[in-house]
């Protein structure tokens, strides 16, 4: 009997909060409208409208499923034609904005994109049941009108401020008058105030677009002029803002960011690491006069709730955040800004396989706004679509006040080997000895966590292995604990080798941070050292000692790919990295790439300030072309190469690729499953599928891995084709699960 189309208008427009009942009277037509559950289901599920409930697309609402109850949203989907008699009825229409049209069909898009559950992107959207409820008001005060029989000087005080008709909280007010609550409760009970119930603070004010606008330089001011006329055009565009490091990319895209606010739209800026990135929130604190709200996934839970209900309802104006902010209900979108749009963090690689920086793109071609994409070392695929006059590309050479960008020099380890059983070649003590003396700061940077990657017994050659992963053990000697990097799996190291029995025969091979941090301890003694890891310290703790460092508290700093991101160190003169080639070796793709982006952001961290600075890369393949590349500062050469041989090989952007990840309990399984997928593959001029093969992460949490590779060219329907195969294969079943990864980044 479907919905009689026009009946939405004939209901009460105040929706009834709580439960809403079912009619009694079932002669009246009911409506029945399509509801999206955050479940893996392929569509959403048809639900009755109980009478006097008033939902649209983009409602959220409460259903049964099942035994449980959960959380859903209401589609424009055509429902199936089954009475509604047999539905169930929705039990609750939240007291909530609606989801707004052009998230619906973001969320849409995003799930046919990635070839996932369109439930499981409405999961991602309806993240914080708690948020669906409007915050409770508190009590407040209101200036009656009567005025105290008994005066004194602080009642007259109070008066001053109430007057206006404002409400107040109790203390609120007391404080704001610099008076004791008894002095409010007094005139409270002399009838001056009225109870009220007042809204909840925003949990961040509204930034001011004039508070302390930027002097900028005459290169960033045409920049930052493009990207505001970008803005004011409130089209669809997208522009690259290709800068050095510290060229004040942020500085130039506040200002179009400025623009947004005061045409009064929502601001999202995609931050890598936001969780680190304290100095980004002070510095848009300097500039606008408040913080922008942070989303990540160390929120505090009532943060949480707080900050996605204020955006959907739009007290949150400028929401700086991790991929996941994607999917926050904004209402009136008009800007997203990704900065380091490169980075490789922007790739989620769970459930909902998506690159949050593509994604970006799409969300704002759908609700037609423009997005900013920033970086000193844009990714091959941005590169492409500047040059192919698809993506505005704006440039930044310089850095900002003439600072100089840092000497760059490899450092051959053929030639200036460490002194045995360490890592630091002499070149790089001495450097680090004179920087010292200058009493300027030091990077030491090495991409790998705790002490060493590799623990094997001299005796008999065990090593020490992950029992649920294929991969190393690596020793985290501050803890006293091997650990497993996969899947956090620890054990304590013991004293004995498990296999041959020898005591005192275990040794380590390579270094992590914390075997670099005691090598420079006894070589830099009185040296004030720091070790930044992210599995040393919590979020608060490192942002703590990322203050410290800029403060000056540390003469070497020892850190992972995390001090890459987004830190000004004013001191900072020196950059060494102890193993430049680390990210060369493995058999990915975007290898080179990857490197090449990544040492230039560290390298980046020197000399910001304007001092004369120094980055020194230990390598054994100092002809390696990202080397040379680093050390020459030509990146435009490196970047011809790289997309010439991608163009070669039909890869990215000028191809297409798409990989299944098979997994099972067993060997056998996850391969037959594999096998038997391949063999459900369509045939296709346009595409090839590769494997399978087992993966090089073989085995994960004790799960089983093989992988598919399909690449096409780059008009081929991927997504169509992986669809065919997944319909014609065997089906996921017992252990047997398979992952879709569209534009693969990892090949692990
Ligand atoms: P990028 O993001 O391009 O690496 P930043 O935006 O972090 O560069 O800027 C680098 C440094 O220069 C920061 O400390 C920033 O505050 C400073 N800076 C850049 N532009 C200006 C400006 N116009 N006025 C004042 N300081 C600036
Ligand atoms: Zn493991």
């Amino acid at each position: 009997m479907g919905y009689i189309s026009g009946k939405w208008l004939f209901f009460r427009p105040k929706p009834r909060q709580g439960h809403a009942h079912m009619s009694e009277d079932s002669r009246l037509p009911q409506k029945i409208v399509p509801v999206l559950v955050p479940m893996p289901a392929e569509r959403p599920y048809s639900y009755a409208v109980p009478e006097g409930m008033d939902v649209k697309p983009g409602s959220i609402v409460r259903v049964p499923l099942g035994p449980r109850e959960v959380a859903g949203i209401v589609t424009s989907d055509v429902t199936d034609d089954i009475s509604a008699k047999k539905l169930r009825p929705i039990s609750e229409l939240f007291d909530c904005p609606p989801v707004d049209d052009g998230m619906m069909r973001f969320m849409r898009w995003a799930a046919d994109y990635t070839i996932s559950p369109p439930g499981m992107v409405a999961r991602m959207v309806l993240r914080v049941p708690a948020a669906f409820d409007p915050e409770p008001h508190v009590p407040g005060l209101r200036f009656s009108g009567r005025e105290p029989e008994r005066m004194t000087g602080a009642r007259a005080r109070v008066l001053e401020l109430a007057e206006d008709g404002m409400a107040w909280t109790r203390t609120g007010l007391a404080h704001a008058a610099g008076v004791s609550a008894t002095v409010i409760d007094g005139l409270h009970t002399a009838g001056v105030f009225e109870q009220v119930m007042i809204p909840p603070r925003p949990i961040v004010a509204a930034p001011d677009i004039n508070y302390a606008k930027a002097v900028l330089s005459s290169d960033q001011a045409e920049a930052a002029d493009r990207l505001v006329e970008a803005v004011s055009s409130k089209d669809f565009s997208v522009t690259l803002l290709d800068g050095v490091t510290g060229s004040g990319k942020t500085e130039v895209y506040f200002e179009a960011l400025a623009k947004a606010i005061e045409q009064g739209k929502q601001v999202l800026i995609l931050l890598p690491e936001i969780a680190l990135t304290q100095q980004f929130l002070d510095r848009f604190h300097d500039r606008f006069g408040t913080k922008p709200a942070e989303w990540h996934s160390d929120l505090a839970p009532k943060t949480r709730e707080r900050v996605w209900r204020q955006v959907m309802e739009g007290q949150v104006r400028v929401v700086a955040g991790a991929r996941s902010a994607l999917f926050l209900p904004f209402n009136d979108l008009g800007l997203i800004i990704v900065d380091e749009e490169h980075d490789s963090a922007y790739k989620q690689e769970d459930r909902v396989f998506y690159n949050a920086r593509d994604m970006a793109v799409v969300r704002g071609h759908i609700g037609n706004f423009p997005v900013i994409l920033a970086s000193a070392t844009p990714s091959i695929e941005s590169q492409v679509n500047a040059i192919q006059g698809k993506y505005t590309r704006i440039r930044l050479t310089g850095r900002y006040a003439e600072a100089a960008m840092p000497n760059l020099r490899a450092i051959d380890m053929r030639k200036s080997p460490p002194r045995p059983g360490g890592f630091l070649s002499p070149a790089l003590v001495e450097a680090v000895n004179q920087t010292l003396q200058r009493k300027e700061q030091s990077l030491l940077f090495l991409n790998r966590r705790g002490y060493a990657p590799l623990t094997l017994c001299r005796v008999c050659g065990h090593r020490f292995q992950c029992p649920c992963c294929s991969s190393w053990l690596v020793e985290h000697r501050f803890r006293g604990q091997l650990v497993c990097h996969q899947c956090g799996h620890h054990e304590p190291k013991p004293d004995a080798c498990p296999s041959c029995g020898t005591f005192d025969h275990l040794v380590a091979c390579g270094p992590g941070v914390e075997r670099i941090a005691e090598e420079a301890e006894k070589t830099f003694p009185d040296a004030r050292i720091i070790v930044l890891s992210s599995d040393l310290m919590g979020v608060k703790r490192l942002r703590l000692e990322l203050d410290a460092i800029a403060r000056g508290e540390a003469d070497i700093v020892i850190g992972t790919q995390l001090v890459a991101k987004g830190h000004n160190f004013p001191n900072m003169t020196l950059v060494g990295v102890v193993d430049a080639d680390l990210g060369l070796a493995n058999g990915d793709p975007r290898a080179a790439e990857r490197t090449f982006q990544l040492l230039n952001q560290v390298t980046g961290r020197a000399g910001r300030t304007g001092k004369k600075s120094t980055g020194l890369l230990q390598t054994y393949q100092p002809d390696h072309p990202v080397m040379r590349a680093i050390v020459s500062g030509d990146a435009q050469a490196f970047y011809d190469r790289e997309i010439e041989e991608r163009e070669r090989s039909g890869l990215p952007p000028f191809g297409r690729l798409g990989a299944l990840i098979i997994s099972a309990a067993t060997r056998p399984e996850a391969e037959a499953h594999a096998r038997a997928l391949r063999r459900a593959a369509p045939t296709s001029q346009q595409i090839n599928v590769l494997g399978p093969a087992e993966a090089p992460l073989a085995l994960v949490r004790g799960r089983h891995r093989f992988r598919l590779l399909i690449h096409g060219t780059r008009k081929a329907d991927i997504q169509g084709f992986i669809r065919a195969m997944l319909g014609a294969g065997p089906k996921e079943r017992g252990s047997i699960r398979v992952q879709v990864d569209i534009d693969p980044q990892s090949f692990l």
